[in-house]
């Protein structure tokens, strides 16, 4: 079976549960996020790197009511011995964040992202592209071109992609005030809704840059995470050049990793038939964002599901994650170390 099946199952399952807290103690301390992959205007000036939550923000274990915390009294225990059916389960404290770069998976998927569009005369080819080789992407798309060419939107959604937000104008959000920040998500997930019947899940801010507490109010809002990227192409840089898409890609794709592309340039395009190729090659498997997320809160479950002593007990993973054994190793991902992101002229 695919593993996109696989996940989108879990997907199923997993959306009925609900929505835990949110922390960002996944991002190893000292990582920076990219900020500005994209063209910046002139007028931008460098932003501040969104910053993982300080660790001494983060409690060192979650909160354990008190009451969970200690043994139920013997009378009770033998009780609990005696009954036919399981206790009550508690549920494993497993905690999420709201911003990614990449996931923590234990096996070689990737998603890659293409942003900007939709784009008439580049997205529907790159769209045949992915369907040729049965992948699911994730498309972050701009507000205005949604309601521009929404017959292309529902395509990529009819098609099994992933629809995303990526602003109404394209502008660099950190300069903009509350309203006008609610304004630029709000009418793009409408326009995204609208076009395609689906609400996207998550945005990625325009040139990866975004306020901290902005985060925070766009989460409590429309309950999207913030996607960044840790591949990046430099696609949009001139002279733009298919081949150089294609070997930035290839040298800095991890398992795990979220690349970024825009399906606005027919360069990126042209890339795509080498770069996916090689990619699947090296055993490589494309999930889309929310996929990946959930194989990483899957995998954590699991993780701690395993753990032993104290740890109440959980039900069995309603999807187990894919043996290692069953996928082809790591070690045949790419040897080159990853480029420093946004240092590549
Ligand atoms: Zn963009």
């Amino acid at each position: 079976m695919s593993v996109s099946f696989r996940f989108l199952s879990l997907l199923l399952v997993t959306s009925a549960l609900p929505i835990l807290s949110q922390a960002d103690i996944k991002l190893p301390a000292g990582v920076v996020a990219p900020i500005t992959s994209e063209p910046p205007a002139a007028t931008i000036t460098p932003t501040p790197a969104p910053n993982p939550a300080p660790a001494s923000a983060v409690p060192a274990q979650p909160a354990v009511p008190a009451a969970m915390s200690a043994e139920p009294p013997v009378e009770i225990r033998r009780a609990i011995a005696v009954e036919d059916t399981p206790p009550a389960v508690v549920p494993a404290p497993v905690v999420s964040r709201i911003v990614y770069t990449s996931c923590k998976v234990p096996a070689p998927v990737i998603a890659i992202t293409f942003d900007d569009g939709p784009n008439p005369d580049h997205t529907p080819r790159l769209l045949d592209m992915l369907k040729a080789r049965n992948i699911k992407a994730t498309f972050f798309m701009v507000g205005r071109c949604v309601v521009t060419w929404p017959h292309i939107v529902k395509r990529i959604a009819d098609e099994g992609h992933e629809v995303a937000n990526h602003s109404w104008s394209h502008p660099l959000l950190t300069g903009l005030g509350n309203t006008s920040l609610d304004s630029q998500l709000q009418k793009t997930h409408d326009a995204i809704l609208k076009a395609c019947g689906k609400a996207p899940l998550h945005y990625r801010p325009p040139y990866g840059a975004i306020g901290m507490s902005q985060r925070k109010r766009i989460n409590e809002k429309l309950g999207y995470s913030t996607i960044l990227w840790d591949v990046d192409p430099l696609d949009w840089k001139t002279p733009r050049n298919s081949k150089k898409v294609e070997e930035r890609i290839l040298a800095s794709t991890r398992s795990g990793s979220i690349i970024l592309a825009h399906d606005i340039h027919g360069t990126t395009v042209d890339a795509m038939p080498a770069t996916l190729d090689a990619l699947i090659a090296r055993g490589y498997q494309f999930a889309t964002v929310s996929q990946l997320i959930e194989l990483e809160k899957e995998t954590s479950t699991t993780v701690a599901a395993t753990a032993p002593a104290s740890m109440p007990l959980l039900p069995e993973p309603t999807i187990p994650v894919v043996p290692m054994s069953t996928l082809p190793p790591e070690t045949i991902a790419p040897a080159q170390p990853a480029k420093a992101v946004g240092l590549d002229n």
